[in-house]
């Protein structure tokens, strides 16, 4: 049993208030993989670098226990690359900058050591790729969650919609949500949703949180109020790392555990933003992690 992510493995260069990077290493996968990685042991990766990427960047990830037989070099090719400059509230960014790369023309290995796959993050890439993905896997995973952007909305919405019908859980931040199903209110867009397909939907709210809906039930689970917030990007993906590493760890998925995994997804998304790029991901210990849990159960607890 295994638990497979594919997205981008990324060069990232970011600005936010209180600093800039140059090409640093970033990625949808990378990020979702190095949460997941801290609450499931079994973490395999599908993506696409260039020769750029350099071994030792993939050894962040080989560090942590995380199987890269479906991550492809490209020799001669370059790295996926993404710029991105965030606003003051740092709720919001403009995107300076998305080279495909070696994206453009990306076809997805799927080793058959990955057959094995119980749970599956369509972490955010191209849709096609995404579907070529799911196609590959000789059995239907036990969940497969799926993350994408407003991106995607814009250039590939076709394809997106026909992914939405093969998936079980969607995360989108409340913008795309908005977007997808053209209704200003969420709960509306909730409602719309979760006709296309997936049987769950979450909605990311940067600082204010994510809610759970499905089964004709709503969560809301808060954000960890921090007091500076360095850089946010990566803490969609470390969510949604979070979220489906925690469910394929306890072995069973319902509302009650769902609960807990958007929890789980929230607190490693809360170390995301605490440093640039991947750094404060790759630091994390069981430890730190348990006591970040602890803190999100005592804010919101409360009884009548
Ligand atoms: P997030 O802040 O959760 O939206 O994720 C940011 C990460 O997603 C960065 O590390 C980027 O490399 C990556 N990224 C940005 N744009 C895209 C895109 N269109 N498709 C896939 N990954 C992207």
């Amino acid at each position: 049993m295994s638990l497979v992510i594919i997205g981008t493995i990324a060069y990232d260069a970011i600005e936010t208030p209180f600093g800039k990077t140059d090409k640093i290493v970033g990625g949808a996968a990378t990020f979702a993989g190095l949460a997941a990685a801290y609450l499931y042991d079994r973490v395999k990766l599908i993506g696409v670098v260039g020769e750029d990427f350099g071994e030792d960047n993939l050894g962040i990830l080989r560090s942590k226990g995380i199987d890269l037989h479906g991550v492809q070099v490209k020799q001669g090719e370059k790295s996926f690359f993404w710029s991105g400059k965030y606003h003051n509230d740092m709720n919001s960014r403009d995107t300076l900058v998305t080279e495909l790369n070696v994206l453009a023309d990306f076809d997805p290995v799927v080793p058959d050591s990955y057959q094995d796959c119980e749970y599956l993050l369509l972490g955010n890439l191209t849709p096609q790729v995404q579907l070529t993905t799911l196609d590959r896997l000789q059995r239907k995973p036990r969940l497969v969650v799926l993350d994408t952007m407003n991106f995607w909305m814009d250039i590939a919405l076709d394809d997106l919609l026909r992914v939405l019908k093969r998936v079980d859980v969607l995360t989108i931040n409340d913008a795309e949500a908005r977007q997808l199903s053209g209704e200003y209110s969420l709960v509306k867009a909730a409602e719309k949703i979760l006709e296309l397909g997936p049987r769950y939907l979450i909605i990311k709210k940067g600082e204010h949180g994510a809610l759970l809906f499905g089964d004709d039930r709503v969560f809301a689970a808060p954000a960890l109020p921090l007091a500076e917030v360095y850089d946010p990007t990566g803490a969609g993906d470390a969510f949604a790392g979070g979220f489906v590493g925690y469910l394929a760890r306890v072995g069973t998925v319902n509302f009650n555990n769902m609960k807990n995994a958007v929890i789980f997804g929230s607190a490693l998304a809360s170390f995301c933003v605490e440093k640039f790029g991947t750094e404060r991901l790759r630091e994390l210990d069981n430890e730190l992690i348990n006591q970040r849990i602890s803190r999100f159960t005592e804010l919101s607890k409360f009884e009548i």
